[in-house]
Formats: C-alpha cells, structure tokens, sequence
C-alpha cells in the first residue's frame, strides 16, 4: 500500500458499535468488565485507549514500523527513550539539536548518571571517536533545527549495529512522508506530533515507532509506568492530521522550493539553508534518504544585523511570529532570541546561529501571496 491509502485507512475500522466511519474519541478512564480478568482489550486508559490505540497503529504503518506509542508530548516520548538506560549509560548525541531535547538530556537525565556527548554528525567520524563499552545510544536529528544540517542515517546506523548500540531518529521536520528511519536502519523513531503530523498547531503530542518487539515492550511498559500518555481527544486530532499529511507535504515542499529560491536570489539575503539546493553540503545525502526536501528553511541576512532581523519578523504579515512549526500556516522565528537564546552567543555562533538567522516554517498558503509578504518585509 503507498503512502496516502495508509495514512487514510491504517489503523482504522468503522466502530463496532455503530459503524461509525470516524474513529470515536473513547473518552473513558476505564472499561466494564465481563468477569474478572475477562475483559475487551480495553482495562484503564493509561495502559491503552481505543482512540489513543488506533492512531498508534496509524503512527506504525506510516512509518512502516511495527509498534506505535503515543506521548502527552515530544518531549514525553523522548523521556520514555531516555528512561530504557540505566544509570552509567553514555548517549552520543547531534549537536545541532532541538533546545527541548537539549534540556532534557543535560537538566533533567544527567543528574540520573546519564553522560550525554555532543558531536557534530555530518561527518560519522566523530561518533566512531566517542563510542565506548558504556555508549547505549545514538540520538539524531536530520534535518537540524534550525541550520538544516543533514546526517546520513544510514552511515550511523552501520556504526550503531557494529557497537550494538540503539539508534534514535527525531523524525519532526521529515515526517514519515519525506523519510523513514526505520527502513534506513534506525532502532526507533521519534515525533514531536505537534508539528506536521496534527499539522493544525492544534494539538500537543509525541510519539515512538519502532519494529522490534522487545524494545516496543520496553516502551510500552515505561508509557504504562511513567503515565506521560495523550488524552483521546488529541489523539483524535493527530489520527485527522495524518489523512491529510501527504497533501499537506506536497505544498510545504513546493511552496518551500519556491521561497528558498526567491529568497536565495535576493540582494538583501547572505545564505539560505535548504537542503534541496544542490549547493547544500549534504544534498547528496538528503536527496538519498528524503523524497523530497520539506517547507523548513533558515536564512541569514547581509550585513549580519540583530535589527535588521526584528524588523522583518515583526513587517510580514502572513509569516506569524510565532514558536513552534509544521502547521498549515506560515510561522516565523528568530533563533538567536528565540528557540536557542538559552545557548551563550559563542556557541551559538559556532553552528551557525547568528544573530540575523531567521527560521521559516512555510505553510501551505498560496506562494504568491507568501512571496509578496517577505518581499515587502525584506525591502
Ligand atoms: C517540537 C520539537 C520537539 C518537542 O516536541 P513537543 O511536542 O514540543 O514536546 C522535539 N524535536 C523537534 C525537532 C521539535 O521540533
């Protein structure tokens, strides 16, 4: 089955009760039982809940895994990853990384006994350096948030087997649309479900994929254990995003080509980062593991000014100015100020943050009107 039949039907049959087509939101704590231990599938909504259910097996299919978990969050489901090691567990981890994953490894599991190192991985070099017998897991992002930076998954997940180490993909600014993990050699994948897949900016939701049985176990006993679950309602929500997610790619990568292209061309821009330029270091790689090159883009401007870069986030009209990405609505965001203001200047600037980076989440609007509100904003 492709792509858009799975996202449409997978996962889903019409209500046994009522032959409701739509997957009903089962907002229930628990479920009657026939006689003790007698039950139909269904005990308590932490441990498993129709609706929640369904979408997991959605989750699965379209990232042609076997095993779905859906999370009250991003940042849940990573937690969930992080909660298999054992303390003295070492983690390698991309350096150009999501801020929230950032905080979590460094704030919250390292105090636990978990040593986390941060690499740059275009180059899988750097991994092979820092791998030990203690090194349990890889965590990767691609593309990087926010320089767009691409990491050969499957090169890393020929190190992870090598060392018997597990390998975790943040799979947020691909979807399962643009790239699979899985198919590529990756232990588990992760999604901060907030984004592309409810795709509204309706909804908060993470979730976990994966194809063996052990670690699924492993999760779901951890999910059931540690409680950070979705509520019926947001599952709902996600379960009618992802009917759409591949409509909803195509124009985020169209409209994203034209805009890097645009923006590429004028004379107020100093660099875009977009991984379908052919001048992208890592094109070759995207160009192998994405079907196509997604609506993210970051841009730096001439001149380098802080001021500069307010002033345009605060002129455009359409581009809302706003946290967050992967709606249907173009968003806005200033890196240095914004998302990764928590990380010193110098550091910053090492990867590539400066101070007139700007970050576009390209909605599925009409391009021109799109193309109209940066132009004024920019001149
Ligand atoms: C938003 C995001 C997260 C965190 O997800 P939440 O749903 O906000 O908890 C993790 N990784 C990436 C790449 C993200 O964009």
């Amino acid at each position: 089955m492709k792509f858009g039949t799975k996202a449409i039907h997978s996962g889903l049959e019409p209500d046994p009760a009522t032959g409701a087509i739509m997957t009903p939101i089962y907002q229930t704590s628990t479920y009657v039982q026939d006689g003790v231990g007698k039950n139909k599938g269904y005990e308590y909504s932490r441990t498993l809940n129709p609706t929640r259910h369904a979408l997991e097996k959605n989750l699965a299919a379209i990232e042609n895994g076997k095993f779905g978990a859906c999370f009250g969050s991003g940042l849940a489901a990573i937690d969930c990853v992080i909660k298999m090691l054992n303390p003295g567990d070492e983690v390698i981890s991309t350096n150009d990384l999501y801020g929230g994953s950032y905080r979590i490894f460094t704030t919250i599991f390292e105090k636990y006994g978990i040593k986390f190192h941060f690499v740059p991985m275009h180059n899988t070099k750097t991994i092979e350096e820092k791998i030990n017998d203690n090194t349990k897991l890889i965590w990767i992002e691609t593309p990087t948030n926010p320089m767009m930076n691409i990491i050969d998954v499957k090169a890393v997940a020929t190190i992870a087997k090598k060392n018997n180490v597990l390998l975790a993909v943040d799979n947020t600014f691909a979807t399962p649309y643009l790239q699979n993990p899985l198919d590529l050699g990756a232990d588990i994948v992760m999604h901060s479900a907030t984004k592309y897949l409810g795709g509204h900016s309706d909804v908060v939701m993470g979730a976990l994929v994966v194809n063996d049985e052990k670690i699924a176990k492993e999760i779901y006993r951890i999910q059931n254990s540690s409680g950070a679950v979705c509520g019926p309602q947001d599952a709902f929500l996600v379960l009618r995003g992802i009917k759409t997610l591949h409509l909803r790619m195509q124009r985020h990568c169209e409209n994203g080509k034209i805009i890097a292209e645009f923006l590429a061309a004028h004379p107020k821009v100093e660099k875009v980062y977009w991984p379908g330029f052919t001048s992208h270091p890592n094109h070759t790689v995207a160009k192998a593991q994405m079907r196509d090159f997604g609506g993210m883009i970051s841009f730096s401007l001439k001149g380098n000014k802080l001021e500069d870069a307010l002033n345009i986030v605060t002129k455009l009209q359409l581009f809302a100015l706003a946290e967050s990405l992967g709606g249907v609505e173009s968003l806005i965001g200033h890196p240095a100020t914004m998302t990764h203001a928590a990380i010193p200047k110098v550091e910053r600037e090492k990867i590539g943050i400066v101070d007139s980076l700007i970050r576009l989440s390209v909605g599925v609007e009409d391009a021109d009107d799109l193309l109209t509100d940066l132009n004024n904003a920019l001149n």
